[in-house]
């Protein structure tokens, strides 16, 4: 299904609505995908690698569009690695991070030409030694670290959160000949993820400063050429409520000059330093357009039901988990023909969706204006973290339209489908 507007393409804006649009669908325009990147790389030192991670959205054009922009992918599971290969990344694009992998995923992403893994323990150095073994090939890693508590500047401390996510930067230093790697898994570089959704400058700048003391200290103590440094991310962005990008306007200058004095040699990328990014890249591309399905009066409360929900926006936020979902739910500019009167002023609403469960509300009380079954409302900055994170199987409505747009102009729609079918297929 394919449908033009019927006015000219209109600038960039979320709030841009395709005419005619069935509902629930989630709308992802690409040139607000390009003017993010633009953005996120204007606070990044050069040269520096970026990779899109695509647990964000992992929607093919999307990442497309990303890949186009020289972006890597970063994937952690067989559905991802799809998602990129549909999406045209070369297998030499592709890093396959995660803390858990079957031999089978492993086998997977080795048969499609994949050799950059990310590894997360000792085990995980083996078992992917062992399968590029029986691929017969050579592969390399990035070694993900746990650096334990706060270790700015000041070597690495003992303490720190037990996780799934790296080996602890102790134990690296400790035992560096456990984390070099076989003879077909060798190690390229480190990978630090330290912080996730981090809109202050100055936090973000103070993460990548411990992740950039801790690569220094252990790229000593590995004692072994590492050719890759992933600072990871932490770029915050907004989710699901009205707003913009956060700013990082003294990030590069700042990184630059801690770079220069811990990895000098990084400006000819020796060693590459990279990134990453899900939520930066892709948050402010999307909003999710929805119609009233029911208004009621309850208890004194004005009750509004949504055609969607926790189905297909905050799932995780629906069972009690990160992030908590308070969504703005906005009357898009482009809708004509609202049934209610739209000059009355917003006024609490509970915030429902249509499945059978007191869990699948969005808020208890949330600003709302006046609204009728049939009108069109639309959750903003939904491009990250909508869909792909919440829980679609759950009481089996179809999974929402996803459309495509460039500045408004549709390019694609199409849902997806889940089917069973037999274990051995
Ligand atoms: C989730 C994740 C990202 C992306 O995080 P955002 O907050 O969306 O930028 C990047 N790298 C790793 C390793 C991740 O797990």
């Amino acid at each position: 299904m394919s449908e033009t507007l019927h006015r000219p393409a209109p600038a960039p804006h979320a709030e841009t609505v395709p005419h005619g649009l069935a509902t629930p669908a989630y709308v992802y325009d690409l040139a607000l995908v390009r003017s993010a990147h633009q953005r996120l790389r204007a606070w990044l030192p050069e040269p520096s690698e970026l990779y899109y991670s695509l647990k964000a959205n992992p929607h093919p054009d999307v990442v497309a569009a990303l890949h186009a922009l020289g972006c890597r992918a970063e994937v952690s599971s067989p559905g991802e690695l799809d998602a990129a290969l549909t999406a045209g990344v070369p297998a030499r694009d592709i890093l396959y991070t995660g803390p858990g992998k079957r031999d089978e995923d492993l086998h997977k992403a080795l048969t499609a030409g994949v050799r950059d893994f990310a590894v997360d323990s000792a085990f995980g150095i083996g078992q992917l030694d062992r399968a590029a073994a029986r691929h017969g090939v050579h592969v390399t890693y990035l070694l993900r670290v746990n650096p334990g508590g706060g270790s700015r500047g000041a070597g690495l401390r003992m303490t720190g959160d037990p996780s799934a996510f790296g080996a602890d930067a102790q134990d690296i230093a400790a035992h560096p000949g456990r984390y070099t790697g076989g003879e077909h898994a060798r190690i390229d570089g480190l990978h630090l993820y330290l912080a996730t959704n981090i809109t202050d400058e100055q936090a973000l700048g103070d993460s990548f400063s411990e992740a950039v003391a801790v690569a220094r200290t252990l790229r000593e103590a590995l004692g072994v050429p590492l050719r890759t440094i992933d600072l990871g991310g932490g770029f915050g962005a907004p989710y699901a409520r009205a707003g913009d990008l956060p700013d990082y306007p003294g990030l590069a200058d700042r990184l630059a000059g801690e770079l220069d004095e811990a990895l000098p040699g990084w400006r000819h990328n020796a060693p590459t330093v990279a990134f990453e990014s899900g939520r930066y890249l892709t948050a402010t591309c999307g909003q999710l357009l929805t119609r009233v399905l029911d208004v009621k009066d309850s208890h004194g409360q004005r009750v509004v039901v949504l055609d969607t929900g926790i189905n297909h926006l905050g799932g995780m936020a629906g069972l009690r988990r990160v992030p908590p979902l308070h969504p703005d739910v906005v009357r898009p500019a482009t809708d004509s023909a609202p049934t209610a009167d739209a000059a009355e002023p917003p006024g609490p609403a509970m915030i429902c969706g249509p499945l059978c469960t007191p869990l699948d509300t969005w808020a208890r009380s949330h600003p709302l204006p006046a609204v009728a079954p049939g009108d069109l409302l639309a959750v903003p900055n939904t491009g990250a973290y909508g869909l792909h994170a919440s829980l679609v199987l759950f009481l089996g409505h179809p999974a929402p339209l996803e459309v495509v747009t460039d500045s408004g102009r549709v390019l694609r729609s199409d849902r997806m489908t889940f089917v069973r079918r037999p274990a051995d297929s």
